[in-house]
């Protein structure tokens, strides 16, 4: 007796999170920024073919590929956009705006986390928003340049970092 009475309960519990769900389960592929086309969730074998460096990985692949050649890069076990599809010229730049933020943390100027408080503040941009795969080229070259100026700082006088 007590189980049906427990039944009752659960599908009340139900009927509430069926109301509840309002988050969308499934990602929204990302629309290519260059063409307008919307991009297609691919192996990264697709692009890579044999070059592919980590197996079973993906990329959201611009539907018009390989005449437009803008792809990005899934966060490992999801289907989350590591940010906005990228040429070939950004993604070079994001590739060179993670390395010259890598060199700062790695030479033990800032930490990882404060390097990126420290670039949302000389970029004006929301902490939230401080995301290189999010950059355009010309936040990505403001990346660069600013990481630059406090490498050189911290390489002409080693224990003080001039941010
Ligand atoms: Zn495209």
């Amino acid at each position: 007796m007590r189980n049906t009475r427990k039944a009752v309960r659960i599908d009340g519990y139900k009927g509430y999170g069926y109301r509840q769900r309002k988050e969308p389960k499934t990602v929204k592929a990302p629309v290519c920024p260059y063409c307008g086309r919307v991009s297609v969730l691919r192996p990264a074998e697709y692009v890579y073919g044999e070059n592919t460096i980590t197996e079973g990985s993906l990329l959201y692949v611009c539907s018009g590929y390989p005449g437009c050649g803008a792809y990005v890069g899934v966060h490992e076990g999801t289907k989350k956009p590591k940010g906005t599809l990228a040429d070939s010229e950004l993604r070079n730049k994001r590739i060179r705006a993670h390395r010259a933020i890598d060199r700062i943390v790695q030479a033990g100027c800032m930490s990882k986390s404060g390097v990126y408080i420290w670039l949302s503040g000389r970029l004006n941009l929301p902490y939230e928003e401080t995301h290189i795969g999010y950059f355009s080229d010309y936040l990505c070259e403001e990346t660069i340049r600013e990481c630059e100026k406090v490498m050189e700082n911290w390489n002409g006088n080693r224990k003080q970092c001039v941010a």
